[in-house]
């Protein structure tokens, strides 16, 4: 049901974009051709052509490369539009188009499409803006039929080549145009695919064949009547038997395969807008299944899974591209770097066709050094001819990502601002994730061993479906998802899982590509394993393991583990992380400072690269460990009933804090610190336990009836907006003025150790100018007592927390009495959207579920409101103060999409918890980044 209405939503953006589109359609037309060294497209037209269709045309086109690919055409992405817009038609002159662009293309081939002596079989391939891996549909060997198979075999002389490629054929065209692109639901979910597959089992079981390569001639010919009839039996229609029957049948379900069921859900997964639409590729077949001097593979010119500068790949004799995607065999190696652990590389297509990996590997590396990428490639070997059918700019994990784009730094194939433009912030975040603890797993025995195909560790119990990892994700849980091998409907439950495992497939399969993606511990084409889905069990070597049971994968290696082991964080020691952050530091402006209250959090934040404390929260004392004494000090003195009393607790109070203060300026020492003052809400300090109110009561001397009511006198209907912050130091003067001499004294005591101290003085919850007026004396009293004792000049400012929209709206009052601002923008959130941030739970899902909001505010800072204010209050205060700091101390100082805003609007730095600070140095880096390539 909801998948239905998406797919309803989808259509609809895309038919509104299509108005919007439909005017400025190219000069060119709806066709591109490419092939035998020419193209009218080009590796830029993406949106027009789709990233396949782009790359197609730069390969065969660029004067620089002029590779050997398959003639073809490309019929552009407006045409997507154009059908989902007009009731599945096409534009009046496609028609004429297409059937131009083909002739062409048997001039390029010497083939004529339906011709008896001399046929031409093309595929029908999709190809979206950005790539979708395995989600768009793609139908191989159109135009046999019955006229064209004896021409075809005349031809070859391989009568079972043949009749292999029509029963290919079959399958593909019955599944994605009779039955998908038809909108006929299969019954029992047994779509006509799996039905034919299984009778292609079928035969290979009577025969006792272990591979599709061993079907004889005779015995495919029969299966190819035998399907047929299934088909019309089950789908009610003929398979076509006419060629350009067939070729329509396969451009209409390629356009109907962007609103597919499964497309659509990994476009929302992916954000990838629903009205880009896909492009057709028309591609005349080369043939990788024309016996053993043919081959077919994917290539990576450096390895997707560790970033070694190897050319890395897999390959299959005898076989249609499909096969290796698929895992339906385990594909071989390429060369001896594509060995991973599973045998060796004696069926490598090095040593099996020597003169063929040569040419591909030169090829490999022309395209890399055009490209300035790592790259994915699809090749096929025709009767020991190359021939290139794909490259994209390969998808890789965190860890690869690093070292590529270090490794071409070095190599000077790009520049440090191109550098840091090649890892995402989610890509680098798998450096800072789990591993399995080796020492655990020295001792631990793996039952099983895959392909790496997603590195780091992961640990969860076993699931069997998408569903069943859905759940466990939804109940905050841990699973595997556990598969024969996956396919493209698994992808909500993958992308679920805390890892993947599969039996089946290869390095380049659908789960190893798409765990790759999204930096998902992964490993495949594990044999050991037997998977019976229905009876939801796993056995490995004779042990069976249940639904529930825990593993645990080591996917950088390929390990599976029984049971829970331990993990390690990765992090902050690798030195590809260390290296690649210093290439981070030297491209962005923005400082990155950190969230750090303890001397233990500053040592972390530095080690993780902050430049400073941006938020170190004086009242941190009064919470967790050792807080029992400053925390019953603070309580007498929230409760004291007079300002004498007050100030004997503020005493207690102070050299808990003059310590920790201390503690944290020495740890960040030659490194700015902004202490906030306290802004506790007062009331969660208030004792509830029977021990606690005797103690307090005893301690300042009153009764329990004087405490119950000093304690009501205290509660706020409204803490969040009550008496805190500098509220209390209005009030209370004492208050401030104590916090001011641990500060002054903390600094003047490492002043005198020899240290670089800076202390910035962060006045909270600030609504007026005049708020800061009648504190500032109070600081700058104790701060001149505290100079004339100890003798020492102490450098300080004092500034503020924006975090109340009306201290941003009159930021240019302000900024004449603030040194800094540091916007709290969690507070600011709250306060400009009037949502509570402990309340939103409740409601904002929902907003987020029917589109009302695009995120949670307090994880992705709103630019639209909140940001207004922002870019207001920087503005007004700068035009006061030119040198004015700004910073940020909200969650968002370490959102990518948050720091690329503070760098817009000119702040000085941001400032996010330590473990975040490299995720943020790298988002500062990508926004200077930006700005400079523009
Ligand atoms: P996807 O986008 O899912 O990778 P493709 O359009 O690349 O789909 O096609 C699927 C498989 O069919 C690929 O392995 C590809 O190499 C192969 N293929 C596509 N067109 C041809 C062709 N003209 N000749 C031979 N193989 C082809
Ligand atoms: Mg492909
Ligand atoms: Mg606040």
């Amino acid at each position: 049901m909801a998948a239905k209405k998406t797919v309803k939503a989808a259509k609809k953006v895309c038919a509104k974009a299509a108005c919007k589109k439909q005017a400025k359609v190219s000069k060119k037309g709806f066709v591109y051709h490419f092939g035998a060294g020419k193209a009218d497209g080009n590796g830029a037209m993406k949106e027009l052509l789709g990233g396949k269709g782009a790359n197609l045309a730069e390969m065969a086109g660029h004067p620089k490369l002029k590779l050997p690919v398959p003639p073809g055409f490309t019929i552009t992405t407006e045409v997507c539009t154009y059908y989902w817009n007009n009731k599945r038609t096409y534009p009046k002159t496609l028609k004429a188009e297409v059937e131009t662009n083909l002739k062409k293309v048997e001039k390029e081939t010497g083939k004529v499409f339906g011709s008896v002596n001399n046929p031409l079989l093309v595929s029908v391939r999709s190809g979206a803006r950005s790539s979708m891996p395995g989600m768009m549909e793609t139908i191989l060997n159109v135009g046999l039929t019955l006229k064209t198979i004896p021409g075809m075999i005349k031809m070859t002389g391989d009568e079972r080549f043949v009749y292999d490629a029509y029963r290919r054929l079959i399958m593909m065209y019955s599944d994605v145009v009779m039955e998908k692109a038809a909108g006929i639901e299969p019954k029992d979910d047994k779509g006509i695919r799996k039905i034919l597959d299984e009778k292609l089992c079928d035969v290979k079981a009577a025969k006792g064949y272990k591979s599709d390569t061993e079907l004889t001639a005779q015995e495919l010919k029969a299966l190819c009547e035998d399907f047929k009839k299934t088909v019309k039996k089950v789908l009610g229609s003929d398979f076509p038997d006419d060629p350009m029957q067939q070729l329509w049948g396969a451009i209409g379900a390629v356009f109907a395969s962007w609103n597919g069921k499964r497309a659509v859900a990994y476009r929302n997964i992916e954000k990838i807008p629903h009205d880009w639409g896909t492009a057709v590729n028309v591609q005349s077949m080369v043939f990788g299944n024309m016996g053993n001097s043919s081959a077919t593979g994917v290539a990576f010119t450096r390895n997707p899974g560790n970033g070694d500068s190897h050319f890395y790949g897999e390959y299959l004799v005898n076989a249609q591209g499909e096969d290796v995607v698929a895992g339906i065999r385990t594909p071989c190696p390429i060369n001896e770097w594509s060995t991973s652990g599973h045998g060796n590389d004696s069926e490598s297509l090095k040593k099996v066709m020597p003169k063929a990996y040569k040419e591909l590997d030169a090829i490999q590396k022309r395209l890399e050094k055009h490209y300035k990428d790592m790259l994915d490639i699809e090749f096929t070997i025709e009767n020991g001819r190359l021939w290139l059918l794909q490259c994209r700019v390969g998808k890789r994990n965190g860890i690869a990502a690093v070292q590529i784009a270090l490794d071409m730094l070095k190599e000077k194939l790009i520049n440090k601002v191109e550098a840091v433009l090649r890892v995402s912030p989610a890509q680098l975040d798998e450096l800072l994730h789990p591993i399995v603890d080796p020492k655990a797993e020295a001792s631990a025995k793996a039952i099983a061993k895959g392909l790496p195909a997603g590195p780091g560790g992961a640990c969860g119990f076993i699931v069997f479906d998408s569903a069943a990892a859905i759940e466990a994700k939804k109940a905050g849980k841990e699973c595997i998802i556990v598969r024969e091998e996956t396919n493209p409907e698994d992808v909500e439950g993958m992308r679920a899982a805390q890892a993947i495992l599969t039996a089946r497939g290869g390095m380049t399969s659908h789960a190893a590509l798409v765990a790759r993606g999204w930096g998902k511990c992964c490993i495949v084409g594990c044999s050991e394993i037997t998977v019976d889905t229905a009876k939801r069990i796993m056995t490995v070597n004779g042990k069976q393991y249940k639904e529930g049971d825990y593993l645990t994968l080591n996917g950088t290696r390929g390990y599976v583990y029984e049971g829970k082991l331990s993990m390690l964080d990765a992090g902050e020691k690798n030195a590809n992380l260390i290296n690649f952050l210093k290439v981070c530091d030297a491209v962005k402006r923005l400082k990155v400072r950190a969230n750090a209250d303890t001397a233990a959090d500053a040592e972390k934040a530095k080690a993780f690269g902050a430049q400073g404390i941006g938020l170190f929260r004086i009242e941190h004392m009064f919470y967790g460990a050792n807080s029992e004494k400053p925390l019953f000090a603070l309580r007498k003195m929230i409760l004291s009933g007079s300002t004498e009393e007050r100030v004997k607790a503020l005493k207690e109070i102070f050299p808990f804090m003059k310590k920790d203060i201390k503690a944290a300026l020495k740890a960040m020492a030659g490194f700015p610190v902004t202490i906030r003052l306290m802004d506790p809400p007062l009331h969660e300090f208030i004792p509830h336990s029977k021990d606690a109110v005797e103690a307090i009561c005893k301690a300042l001397k009153i009764t329990p009836e004087q405490f119950e009511k000093r304690a009501e006198a205290l509660k706020e209907s409204n803490p969040m907006m009550g008496h805190r912050g500098i509220r209390l130091g209005v009030t209370y003067p004492e208050i401030t003025e104590m916090q001011a001499r641990a500060i002054f004294e903390a600094a003047a005591e490492l002043i005198k150790e020899g240290l670089k101290i800076t202390p910035e003085i962060m006045i909270p919850v600030v609504c007026d100018e005049k708020e800061i007026v009648n504190q500032k004396p109070i600081i700058e009293k104790v701060h001149k007592e505290v100079c004339a004792k100890a003798g020492k000049k102490i450098a300080y400012t004092v500034g503020t927390m924006i975090e109340i929209p009306r201290a941003a709206i009159t930021s240019a009052d302000i900024a004449q009495v603030a040194d800094f601002y540091s916007f709290g923008t969690n507070d600011l959130t709250q306060m400009t959207f009037g949502f509570s941030r402990d309340d939103i739970g409740a409601f904002v899902p929902d907003y987020i579920k029917k589109g009302i909001l695009k995120n949670d505010p307090f994880q992705i800072l709103d630019q639209t409101g909140v940001g207004f204010l922002i870019r207001h209050a920087v503005k007004a205060g700068r035009g006061v103060k030119k040198n004015l700091k700004i910073g940020i101390c909200g969650e968002h100082g370490g959102e990518p999409s948050s720091v690329e805003f503070c760098h817009r609007e000119g702040f000085d730095y941001v400032s996010c918890s330590p473990f975040r600070v490299p995720i943020a140095r790298l988002a500062a880096a990508q926004a200077s980044a930006k700005e400079m390539k523009k």
